[in-house]
């Protein structure tokens, strides 16, 4: 098999992550749940999660679902694109998807620092603060710079998170693009309800280059939602993603929503305008042996992405999406166990 079969582009974030407590969560307004983007007076949380909370500083963001996908492949089967800074998280970052065995091809912005997501754990809370920072300053020029353009064109299939809407658009269309000029596999992730919400005109260009349309089930309704359809049946819901209109007409769009512990939800177009719908179980975790649901979605996406390189059928691939999230679950932070497992 070739070098470089999944190009994900995606925001490189560090989490730092750490078991904190009320006076820390009020400290900042935290809520106890929840995801926010970091504003000025939460810039002090990530050197206090460190200095005062013995926080873990671990590779997340984008680096989720690329390491996910490279943990079922051969080594250097994964590209990995965004923003770092030239500071030591930037280095850290680097090092950790280099160590798992992902290509990281990132455009060094040397003014701001690298993303942090601050993770505060009280209890079975979670509270993720985000300062995208230098993840925000990814520019459509690194891209089209001709060695990395050569990389992108060698890459069998992209990756991109919804995220990325947020950070810089032209590079999004520049793949979508390039994948329907030279019929490759584009995948989208809806990666957050606000993505639907707030960036809609995008998002409905971006749609029409998608193959594979992925999310949750809360993502799936937010954009439901942002068309005034007022179905809540994921099913439905599904239906109308195919439904929209489609750049490469050489392959018929395929839907996949997944629900947390309940089935996931997969929507296939098939010739005639018939759409197939079926229902995939996860495969269960005793509930004692969960430690962490957070980027159980970006998981599944890496062992789905993993499946679609390897040539795997849809069903395969979506089950190879439920293997790493279950082992990713048992885990601290979007981690994968070492020494590595086998599907
Ligand atoms: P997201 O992290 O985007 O909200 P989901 O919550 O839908 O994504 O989870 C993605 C996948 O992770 C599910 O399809 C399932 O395989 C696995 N998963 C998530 N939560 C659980 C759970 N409580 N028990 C078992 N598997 C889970
Ligand atoms: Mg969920
Ligand atoms: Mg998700």
């Amino acid at each position: 098999m070739p070098d470089l079969q999944l190009l994900c582009l995606s925001n490189p974030l560090l989490d730092i992550q750490a078991v904190g407590n009320e006076e820390l969560l009020q400290k900042y307004g935290l809520k106890a749940n929840a995801a926010i983007l970091a504003e000025e007076q939460h810039m002090g949380l990530y050197d206090d999660l460190i200095q005062n909370y013995h926080a873990e500083v671990i590779a997340g963001g984008g680096s989720n679902i690329a390491r996910g996908a490279q943990y079922m492949l051969p080594p250097n089967s994964v590209f990995f694109i965004g923003c770092i800074s030239n500071d030591k998280y930037g280095r850290l970052l680097k090092k950790s998807c280099e160590k798992a065995g992902v290509r990281t091809e990132f455009r060094i912005d040397e003014n701001v620092p690298t993303g942090r997501c601050g993770v505060v754990i009280t209890g079975h809370n979670r509270s993720l603060c985000t300062s995208l920072a230098a993840a925000n300053e990814y520019k459509v020029e690194h891209l089209k710079d001709p060695d990395v353009w050569k990389l992108v064109q060698d890459t069998k299939i992209y990756y991109v998170e919804g995220y990325h809407l947020t950070v810089c658009v032209p590079a999004v269309l520049a793949l979508a693009e390039e994948a329907v000029t030279t019929d490759k596999v584009f995948i989208f992730n809806f990666s957050a309800p606000f993505i639907p919400q707030v960036y809609g005109s995008p998002l409905a260009i971006v749609l029409e280059y998608a193959d594979y349309i992925i999310g949750n089930e809360t993502e799936a309704m937010a954009w439901a939602e942002s068309q005034s359809q007022s179905t809540k049946s994921i099913a439905e819901i599904a239906r109308l993603l195919i439904r929209l209109p489609k750049k490469n007409k050489k392959r018929y769009r395929i839907v996949i929503i997944t629900q947390g512990e309940a089935p996931t939800i997969s929507a296939v177009a098939k010739s005639g305008g018939e759409i197939e719908i079926t229902e995939h179980p996860v495969r269960k975790v005793p509930s004692d042996l969960i430690k962490d649901t957070n980027g159980a979605g970006d998981a599944w996406a890496g062992g789905f992405c993993a499946g679609l390189v390897q040539g795997k059928t849809l069903y395969e691939c979506i089950d190879m999406g439920h293997w790493l999230a279950q082992l990713g679950i048992q885990e601290l932070g979007a981690a994968y166990p070492y020494p590595r497992r086998t599907f």
